[in-house]
């Protein structure tokens, strides 16, 4: 189905004047004009115009098993046609909830074993901070309230997720924000101990005994472009909350559900959270669906008649998102999607070490299907390009003019595509990457 002319002006027009992207980036907007998409498949989007593009970001890291899933769909259908909706409330489940909450107790590491549903990535955090807050309560001690994250960090974007966020950009208008909230240097494989030594110390200076939980994402975002902890952090962390009574919080929203070549990125170091937060690819794109799950102990914590947890919302754990989420999953099983992230990632890492030909190539990083590559002016001296250099998003530019979706924060380029992506894909998206990198090179007239 084309979309004639004069609807696609139409469109772009009341898109423009009707719409409050979230994160708006008014600069592209001005300059481009809104982007349109209106049909996917697999690894593919197509925008009104009838472009294609390959997604290497798959759809803001949700889209798992590709766009437009017979399976997923057929679930929906059938759940569509038996009850569209009743909520989680009270006393009251469906049967592909009870089902989702089953399957998570099986595939989320340890004694993670009962789950709270919520709608997002950032209500999964949110509802684990006060999950924490509650908990301690009940053991008699109100007086844990801090919360430890990170530098760099995002855990969403309600008040407590942005207060647990350690970017200032999504912090700066709305301070004063939630008390409490203080911030570790994030881990870098080479830091000598530091990162680790920062946070015990930061533990030991704030009196453990006000502290509520540590939030942290096992392998950091996007944003900061996947790096990897050393591999005794996040065990000596696990350790430092066992020592202390602090709540452990993973945030698996991104990392989650194969991304890494495991279901979980804490896997890879055999630590168990005792709160793992999910979103993004949990239900594969299809229906917005967020979790926290929670170990044995702290779920009892709110079963005895008087102590419910004191948080909800209508839909969360939608019935249609549920049934979803299971078919997402099945996928992700039957098609053993998360050995295909493993070796994919391989792929993409060795095709990716070309690039270092270029010489403003100072890093390519990451693990499984998670991957960055991060550009600087000088790698030698680690000097970043200047901001009249805007060069990740030329090549963001120049590869969305080419038929490529690339996200790319400053001088990090990001290759998180969906896990079904084919060795070719991968051999596509090097070779854009490295003509893109040209010229980018060849535009801001580096030599
Ligand atoms: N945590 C992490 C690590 C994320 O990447 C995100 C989303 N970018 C969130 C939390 C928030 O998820 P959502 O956007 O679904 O609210």
């Amino acid at each position: 189905m084309t979309i004639s002319p004069d609807r696609i002006e139409e469109l772009n027009a009341l898109a423009l004047e009707h719409v409050i992207p979230h994160f708006a980036n008014n600069t592209m907007l001005s300059t481009t004009g809104p982007r349109i998409f209106d049909r996917g498949e697999g690894c593919y989007l197509y925008d009104i115009h009838g472009n294609r593009y390959l997604d290497t970001f798959a759809s803001l890291l949700t889209t798992i098993c590709g766009h437009h899933r017979s399976e997923v769909a057929q679930a929906i259908i059938e759940q569509l046609q038996r009850l569209e909706f009743f909520p989680n409330y009270e006393d009251a489940y469906t049967v592909p909830l009870i089902g989702l909450a089953h399957k998570l107790s099986q595939i989320t590491p340890g004694d993670l074993n009962a789950t709270f549903f919520v709608n997002s990535g950032s209500e999964a955090n949110e509802t684990a901070l006060k999950i924490a807050r509650q908990f301690h309560v009940h053991n008699g001690q109100p007086n844990r309230y801090k919360v430890i994250a990170r530098e760099a960090s995002y855990h969403g974007t309600t008040l407590g997720g942005v207060s647990a966020t350690g970017l200032n950009w999504f912090r700066e208008y709305f301070n004063p924000l939630i008390p409490g909230c203080l911030f570790a240097p994030p881990a870098r494989r080479n830091d000598g101990g530091a990162s680790l030594k920062a946070i015990v110390d930061l533990v030991e200076r704030e009196d453990p005994k006000t502290i509520s939980a540590i939030i942290m994402d096992p392998i950091p975002g996007s944003n900061t472009g996947y790096p990897l902890p050393p591999d005794d952090y996040l065990p000596a962390v696990r350790e430092l909350c066992d020592k202390h009574g602090i709540i452990l919080i993973f945030d698996e929203v991104q990392t989650g559900f194969g991304k890494t070549g495991k279901w979980f990125a804490c896997k890879h170091w055999n630590v168990v959270p005792d709160i793992i937060t999910l979103g993004k690819g949990f239900s594969g794109g299809y229906v917005p669906l967020g979790a926290a799950v929670v170990r044995k102990h702290i779920a009892d914590s709110f079963r005895a008649p008087g102590k419910e947890l004191r948080s909800g919302s209508t839909y969360g754990g939608h019935t249609i998102a549920c049934a979803a989420t299971l078919a997402n999953i099945g996928i992700i099983e039957r098609d053993h999607l998360v050995d295909r992230a493993r070796d994919m990632g391989e792929y993409a890492a060795s095709r990716l070490e070309s690039l270092h030909k270029h010489r403003i190539v100072a890093d390519c990083r990451g693990i499984g299907l998670l991957r960055a590559v991060e550009l600087m002016a000088d790698p030698k001296s680690r000097t970043p390009f200047p901001a009249h250099q805007p060069i990740g998003n030329f090549i963001r530019d120049w590869c969305y003019d080419h038929g490529m979706i690339l996200r790319a924060n400053g001088s990090i380029l990001v290759i998180a595509p969906a896990l079904v992506v084919t060795r070719e894909q991968i051999d596509t998206i090097v070779d854009y990457l490295d003509q893109a990198i040209a010229a980018a090179m060849k535009h801001f007239g580096i030599v």
